[in-house]
């Protein structure tokens, strides 16, 4: 069976079966195939439209996003760097610098340089068990605090930036 779209000559459009192509041809021949509508016997197989993509219409587009906004580019914070304490010193600072710098210098060719066992020298002196004297060393933090919370009177010595090398 074959379906044909047709159209009488008063433009009505209908559909009909027929076995095949063949036979559509002779009964429309023999004024067999008739329109429906008004009876007409002038029946001629409709143009079909092809049902074609139009090609005229462009197909949606897909939607893109749009790139995200670049990221501001942050200059990459330059490695920090050991900053040092600086100061620019008036004459008298200058003169109170140079003075600490005597007393530490004085001290340390004085003092009796005990290093690291300070706190426990310092605690000798303190308790006399030893003769009282100068000493210089190094202490941590928390030995200074058990000296200081001792009652032990000591100082720590000026530390200039030009002895740190
Ligand atoms: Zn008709």
């Amino acid at each position: 069976m074959i379906r044909y779209a047709l159209a009488c000559d008063n433009g009505h459009s209908f559909d009909s079966w027929f076995a095949n192509s063949s036979a559509f041809d002779k009964q429309a021949k023999r004024g067999l195939v008739t329109c429906p509508v008004c009876n007409s016997a002038k029946v001629e197989k409709a143009i079909m439209a092809p049902r074609l993509h139009r090609t005229d219409v462009e197909p949606p587009r897909p939607i893109v996003a749009p790139p995200p906004p670049a990221a501001p580019v942050t200059p990459a914070a330059p490695a920090a760097s050991p900053k040092s304490p600086v100061a620019i010193m008036s004459p008298q600072e200058r003169e109170l610098r140079t003075k600490l710098k005597e007393l530490r210098d004085h001290v340390t060719k004085n003092a009796n340089y005990v290093g690291p066992r300070f706190p426990e020298e310092a605690r000798k002196i303190h308790y006399g068990e030893t003769e009282h004297r100068s000493i210089y060393g190094e202490a941590s933090a928390e030995e200074a605090k058990a000296l200081h919370d001792e009652g032990i009177e000591f100082h720590p010595l000026p530390v200039l930036p030009d002895d740190q090398n």
